[in-house]
């Protein structure tokens, strides 16, 4: 061999090294930045974020609704979306594009809420996870973000049982840590108090005007006299006339970021939970299957 063919065999070689090192490197590349966000997927990316998440979608459930004197309308929306994109991004899932079509009758006394009736939340949710499903999202997780959501997303999935669908619904409904954290000063505090405005300062802080949280009372009126084992749907009003419980003055970054941090490693941990689920379809199925000649099933 001359001198002259070894140096075209070690360039050779050489050059299908570093192309392979290229293509490797590309191929990372694209899977880092593969984005978590359903609407900025092209199509070919939305069929890798499937494969990728396993079929673990998230969809994130806000509302537009007063909060307080001093948050904005979407505070809900603002904070379930920050929690979930940071969750998808340490355990990937595909993550649904804006959602706020829940329920919220108890503010339409309050300027910018948006009330749909009961039949269209219902409608509306059943046909966003069946196309959701039909895209591959076998998994659908449903990451509330609004208290006023608390009796529909159990009832959405409980009636996922009256015929078969080949995905299951799946509902996180925690936005706040029981303990731990920084010490609360309120007691009071379900809407747009001390908790959800420390959550604002760090998911939008510049949507939060502090200095107007003390302009209208969030405490409680007590103006309803029943047994607590007694429900109405005008408890809420009657407890909190302004659409606001609690002193978001209160609010800090520290608390803000406790929680903040709480909520998105408790996700990515459901999403994890979520994804090595293989009990919950196959039961599912089993159950439609025998809900089909109820007389057969035996003890
Ligand atoms: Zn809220």
């Amino acid at each position: 061999m001359t001198k002259c063919m070894r140096f075209a065999i070690l360039f050779a070689l050489l050059m299908v090294l570093s192309v392979s090192h290229f293509v490797q490197a590309q191929a990372a590349t694209s899977e880092a930045k593969l984005s978590v966000h359903w609407e900025e997927l092209t199509a070919s990316d939305f069929r890798e974020g499937i494969h990728r998440s396993q079929g673990t979608c998230l969809l994130p459930f806000g509302i537009l609704e007063k909060h307080g004197p001093h948050l904005p309308l979407g505070t809900d929306l603002l904070d379930v979306r920050y929690a979930a994109l940071h969750a998808a991004e340490q355990e990937y899932a595909v993550v649904f594009p804006e959602y706020y079509f829940g329920q919220i009758a108890e503010a339409r006394h309050e300027p910018g809420t948006v009330a749909y009736s009961r039949e269209m939340q219902l409608a509306l949710l059943q046909e966003t996870t069946d196309e959701m499903a039909r895209n591959g999202c076998k998994k659908v997780v449903i990451v509330n973000g609004h208290g006023g959501n608390e009796s529909l997303l159990p009832f959405f999935a409980q009636s996922q049982l009256d015929k078969p669908h080949d995905y299951v619904v799946y509902i996180f409904d925690r936005r706040s840590p029981e303990s731990g954290g920084p010490a609360k000063k309120t007691s009071v505090d379900m809407h747009a108090g001390e908790s959800e405005t420390s959550k604002m300062m760090i998911s939008r802080p510049d949507t939060v005007h502090l200095e107007r949280a003390t302009n209208e009372s969030g405490a409680d009126q007590h103006r309803q006299n029943l047994p607590e084992d007694v429900y109405t749907g005008i408890w809420w009003y009657a407890r909190f006339p302004n659409h606001y419980s609690g002193d978001g003055s209160a609010a800090t970054r520290e608390l803000g970021k406790y929680q903040m941090d709480w909520w998105i490693d408790t996700l990515a941990k459901t999403i994890r939970a979520v994804k090595s689920d293989e009990v919950s379809l196959k039961l599912q199925n089993e159950f439609y299957e025998k809900s089909k000649h109820p007389l057969d099933t035996q003890p």
